[in-house]
């Protein structure tokens, strides 16, 4: 057929998915590029409308300016100013972010979204063939993918080294578009889950289009609440307050599965909570993209300010002995906003180990912070750094030692005064949110007048986040 030349792009919402093909000077476009990657992201936009449908969520995609009739989607197309070595695979991502920018400030009715797809031609191609270059993983609400020539659905399944090539690639590419639209990895239940394959947030890149491939529930609940699975004008992801106000964890024998309640607080409607059990296994440290092996459960809020879950222990794949594990509580809010709050716990003996329940705590209303030998007050901000946030009950801020100028050295001490002599059962210390520079080693004194000090002895805090409980050897009562 003689090539077609003009399309009529449309989309049934205001906000779709940007889908950017980003070329740097020195590069050859692959030819039948446009052919090739609208049937790729329209399968994909199929897959993620099934798979919403599937978890509950309704026929619901993101959306994308398509011909329907002529099967093309819009590409919002853009040669960099700069050859390849200028976007290379480790650190060029914000050099094309930056040219997107500039391109976007002068053709602003081009993006109608905050969501980047950006494909680049490959650079690369090994003796095999095999392509490369250019970035390729998640930036925020951006994501990397690459281009080739054979990159097509058309050998999607068909096995020899293209199809095992276009699984790696195009299953690639649509993982990094599920970072793009807010989803971190997460992978399949190790029993409930087994007959769906492969999720697409773990190790998708092995199987799509050849095997069994699926969005958990998880992923549904979030981009539920993503801008461009929406089609209203309400604004996204603006900022949100919201917190966990008590948590109760425990094993449950009868049920083999561990209990979560609770209760939160926050000023915008929370549309499903979402719980990662995110094990730390090989030394792959915690936190964002480490969690490729965590299982995920949902619920629905109850009476719009509490959660229950039930997660049975069956469906979780590592339960060795000491292997730390987060379970991240992600309250997900209406607007596209989650707020995540992480606690940490371990398996004994092939049973979970939760000691991170919400315990009584004394009222603060009357604590005084005495003194304290050091405090950073202005290179963390305008509350941050102040001694004073280590008791204002606030889990989002954080004292910091002084660094800005004449950095101070630790030991550091504080001491504060209770208002009148208390009885205590023991000690509850949060670290800072995100383990950034927690705190390890500490001895805790008391006093009764404030002159005379007690040593009830040395402390290691854990590097966890959320609440961390220290039971005293015995009853205390002390003031200071
Ligand atoms: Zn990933």
């Amino acid at each position: 057929p003689s090539p077609v030349t003009s399309y009529t792009y449309t989309s049934e919402k205001a906000q779709n998915l940007n889908v950017i093909y980003f070329v740097p000077t020195d590069v050859a476009i692959p030819p039948d590029y446009h052919r090739r990657l609208s049937e790729i992201l329209l399968n994909a936009q199929e897959f993620f409308g099934n798979e919403m449908q599937r978890n509950g969520y309704g026929l619901k995609t993101f959306g994308l300016l398509k011909d329907v009739v002529k099967k093309r989607i819009k590409l919002i197309e853009i040669k960099g100013k700069q050859g390849k070595a200028a976007y290379p695979y480790n650190g060029g991502s914000g050099a094309v972010q930056a040219e997107i920018a500039a391109f976007k400030a002068s053709n602003p009715t081009a993006f109608t979204s905050d969501h980047n797809l950006i494909i680049i031609p490959a650079y690369d191609y090994d003796a095999n063939g095999e392509p490369g270059g250019p970035p390729f993983y998640g930036v925020g609400k951006s994501c990397f993918a690459l281009d080739y020539i054979d990159q097509d659905v058309k050998y999607l399944g068909a096995g020899g080294t293209l199809g095992t090539r276009a699984t790696k690639w195009i299953g690639g590419m649509i993982h990094e578009l599920g970072h793009g639209l807010n989803l971190p990895h997460n992978r399949q239940k190790a029993i409930s889950e087994a007959s769906l394959g492969m999720s697409l947030m773990g190790a998708a890149n092995g199987t799509w289009g050849k095997s069994p491939t699926f969005l958990t529930k998880a992923d549904c609940a979030v981009l539920n609440a993503n801008q461009v699975f929406n089609n209203d004008n309400k604004t996204y992801y603006a900022t949100v307050n919201a917190a966990v106000v008590r948590i109760q964890a425990a094993y449950d024998v009868g049920k083999a599965s561990i209990i979560l309640k609770g209760k939160y607080s926050s000023n915008t409607t929370v549309t499903d909570l979402v719980y990662f059990n995110d094990p730390n296994v090989n030394n792959e440290g915690t936190g964002v993209n480490r969690d490729y092996n965590a299982i995920a459960w949902t619920s629905k809020p109850i009476s719009n300010d509490s959660f229950y879950v039930e997660m049975p222990i069956n469906d979780l794949v590592e339960k060795a002995d000491n292997i730390p594990y987060e379970l991240k509580l992600k309250m997900v809010h209406e607007n596209g906003t989650v707020i995540e709050t992480a606690y940490s716990y371990t398996f004994q003996n092939g049973l979970p180990v939760l000691n991170f329940s919400t315990r009584a705590e004394m009222s603060k209303q009357d604590w005084k912070l005495q003194s304290f030998s050091s405090e950073e007050t202005s290179g963390e901000g305008t509350v941050n750094g102040r001694a004073i946030t280590l008791i204002d009950g606030n889990a989002s801020t954080y004292w910091h030692s002084r660094w800005a100028n004449n950095a101070a050295v630790y030991p550091h001490e504080f001491t504060i005064d209770l208002g009148s002599i208390k009885t205590a059962n023991g000690l509850s210390i949060t670290q800072r949110s995100g383990l950034s520079r927690s705190v390890k080693d500490a001895e805790l004194l008391i006093s009764n007048d404030g002159i005379s000090f007690t040593s009830l002895g040395s402390y290691v805090f854990n590097n966890s986040n959320g609440p961390q409980y220290f039971n005293f050897s015995s009853v205390k009562s002390f003031r200071y």
